[in-house]
């Protein structure tokens, strides 16, 4: 019988329960057993496995966070420190690991691969950062927190007849904001993929303005700029007093959409289909909506590409 483990490491996502519960009833079902790492490479060094069976992850589909805790380890990017998670998962008997994180994770996880050990990765993390892949599990989610914000933010800037930035978050990626801004109406979506002039914000508010909008909505990638330093801008080169809403960890919490469920779970069995068949060194990606396996070094080499369509969108839409 075949023994497999699942970690998630790094920043957490809505849906990593979702994809923990996949990856345990997976194994149980194909009659592998299944052991849960506790705090990412972290716990694995310390040998945290606990042994999981198909109640272990009841009631859980539907959780934010994850079941299993996630941490960061500087250790685990030294040789020692991954000989050390070697040696766990052999003590434990462990043929094969399924790592759930971003970027950071997928690297570990490479190195797992490097030293022989069969590992596998799947892409969670709310930013949307990982190139290769066209959603990544938490995304969904955090631009719907994003737009019940916006949707809140709307009522007291209509009752001010303010405009306000929100600030998202992304890290280099504007996937959050372009997203959110399109579903959420922003009159001005700044990206880092696609720069934009103040002179331009300061156009589009004056221009609202005279047509009489109560509100305008700048939606602000953190990647772009800082909401703040785009507010004294605005004030110094236009007079515009707008006000800031820096969202921050709130877009990684809240139950998962049925979406992020959806994806998590199809990936999760993917990945444990993967292992059992001799697959390892892999991710999981999903491109228009049919899952794919791609190396994990090709993975991370990915560039991100701007989804013209919907950045034109912004444009059509924002007039
Ligand atoms: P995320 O996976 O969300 O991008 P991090 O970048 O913090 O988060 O990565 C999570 C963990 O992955 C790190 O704490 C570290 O243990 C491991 N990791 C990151 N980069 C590497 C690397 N180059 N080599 C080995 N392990 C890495």
């Amino acid at each position: 019988m075949k023994r497999l483990a699942v970690l998630t490491s790094g920043g957490d996502a809505p849906g990593m329960n979702a994809a923990i519960r996949a990856i345990v009833r997976a194994s149980v079902y194909y009659n592998a057993e299944i052991y849960g790492v506790y705090r990412g490479y972290k716990g694995l060094m310390e040998g945290e496995l606990v042994h999981m069976d198909a109640a272990s992850v009841g009631d859980i589909v539907h959780k934010g966070g994850t079941i299993l805790k996630s941490a960061r380890s500087k250790a685990f990017k030294t040789e020692e420190g991954r000989s050390k998670a070697v040696e766990q998962l052999n003590a434990f008997g462990i043929d094969g690991l399924v790592v759930i994180g971003g970027d950071g994770s997928f690297m570990g996880a490479e190195k797992l691969n490097e030293l022989g050990f069969p590992t596998i990765a799947l892409p969670g993390t709310i930013d949307n950062d990982l190139n290769y892949t066209d959603y990544s599990i938490g995304f969904d989610t955090a631009v719907n927190t994003v737009l019940e914000a916006v949707t809140k933010i709307r009522d007291t800037s209509t009752s001010h007849e303010k405009a306000t930035i929100i600030e998202v978050m992304g890290r280099n990626c504007g996937d959050i904001a372009l997203h959110a801004g399109v579903s959420g109406g922003a009159e001005s979506i700044i990206i880092p993929e696609e720069p934009v002039d103040t002179a331009e914000v300061i156009a589009k508010l004056r221009k609202g303005q005279k047509q009489g909008k109560e509100h305008q909505i700048i939606m602000l990638a953190e990647g772009a700029n800082q909401a703040q330093l785009l507010q004294n801008e605005l004030l110094e080169r236009a007079e515009v007093n707008a006000r800031v809403s820096v969202l921050g960890f709130i877009q990684r919490g809240g139950d998962p959409t049925g979406r992020d469920r959806i994806l998590a779970s199809k990936m999760g069995v993917r990945a444990v289909e993967m292992l059992l068949n001799g697959v390892s060194n892999h991710a999981v990606g999903i491109r228009h909506d049919k899952l794919y396996e791609i190396p994990i070094a090709d993975a991370l080499k990915e560039e991100k590409q701007l989804d013209e369509e919907m950045y034109k969108l912004t444009q059509i839409l924002s007039i």
